[in-house]
């Protein structure tokens, strides 16, 4: 069997990518599927690991991929992956990894359960936030985790508690083969109010800070040890700065933007020009945490 012979209705070749992330740049993927349910996702697991390299889509909001395209196989998580449900007797919050940000903020709002107002202004959904271990505003998606699903290189289903997953400043221990299926938090009660006064907070807070209407893809770098990366940039004066159709914001320097049809490569060019700038000032690395997949492309 092969990918050819598969019988998913969802099954696109030469799929535009690129243009599907929030950056709206790079090249197409070689196959595209959207698996509804975990036996779908086991059997293209099983099919594709062995022939082909395999990327696990959330949004797009944290991905940069490059003109050449991705020499493999995208798989985003469809249906049976966006549940979100409450036990209240045990106040656990489910959450399947392909929901959205928003529509958990929102539930949680409905169920006045607190802890995850700061997601309702993140982009991308539970399994990237993991990945990335997603946060702002001091809070972060592993605060209130309790354990994560997953299926592992050996496509093996297992239940991984808190402990045993590393968590960093925007970083996990979770492998690049380990697909998120589910997570479930600790769900704490409060008050409607305070939770939608606390999303109200946020959501000024970011339209003042950040191009939340721009293509960009959230923070390009991470914050090096006792500095922030928007100061460095700020200081090497890149604020607004372009390089072909890619800018740097004019609200917030430590995010880029495809401002006028940029290709990622204009992107990804203007991100290492920073680096460079605030090392020959700074001697400071400032690392990507944007993530910057597939082929350059040749000319
Ligand atoms: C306007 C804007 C604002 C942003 N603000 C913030 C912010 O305040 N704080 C913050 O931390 N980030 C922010 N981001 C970045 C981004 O939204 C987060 O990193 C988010 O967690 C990425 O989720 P995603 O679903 O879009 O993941 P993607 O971008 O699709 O993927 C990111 C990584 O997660 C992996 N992944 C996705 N789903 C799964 C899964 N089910 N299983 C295994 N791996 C998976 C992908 O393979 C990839 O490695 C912002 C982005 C934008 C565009």
């Amino acid at each position: 069997m092969n990918f050819n012979s598969l019988q998913f209705p969802s099954l696109k070749f030469n799929y535009e990518f690129g243009k599907k992330t929030w950056f709206g740049s790079g090249g197409n993927c070689r196959y595209f599927l959207r698996a509804d349910s975990l036996k779908q996702l086991r059997t293209t697991l099983k099919i594709g690991k062995n022939i082909l390299p395999i990327f696990i889509l959330g949004s797009g909001s944290n991905i940069l991929v490059r003109d050449g395209g991705y020499k493999g196989m995208v798989i985003k998580l469809g249906s049976d992956f966006k549940k979100i449900e409450i036990d209240k007797k045990k106040n656990i919050l489910s959450v399947g990894s392909a929901a959205k940000d928003i529509e958990v903020s929102k539930f949680c709002l409905e169920n006045n359960i607190s802890g995850f107002e700061f997601l309702s202004g993140i982009p991308g959904t539970i399994g990237g936030n993991l990945k990335m271990n997603a946060g702002c505003f001091g809070h972060q998606i592993s605060d209130q985790l309790l354990d994560c699903t997953i299926i592992d290189k050996n496509l093996m289903t297992k239940k991984i508690s808190k402990k045993n997953i590393n968590f960093n400043y925007r970083n996990s221990s979770f492998s690049n083969e380990d697909v998120i299926v589910e997570a479930s938090f600790i769900a704490k009660r409060s008050h409607k109010e305070i939770i939608k006064k606390k999303m109200l907070e946020i959501s000024i807070q970011r339209k003042k800070s950040q191009p939340v209407s721009s293509r960009t893809g959230g923070s390009t770098f991470v914050n090096p040890p006792s500095h922030s990366a928007w100061k460095l940039i700020d200081s090497v004066k890149f604020k607004g700065k372009r390089l072909g159709g890619a800018k740097v914001s004019d609200l917030h320097s430590n995010f880029l933007i495809n401002d006028n049809f940029a290709t990622s490569m204009d992107i990804e060019l203007l991100g290492e020009e920073i680096r460079q700038s605030v090392w020959n000032k700074f001697k400071i690395n400032l690392n990507w945490e944007l993530m910057r997949i597939g082929e350059f492309k040749k000319i």
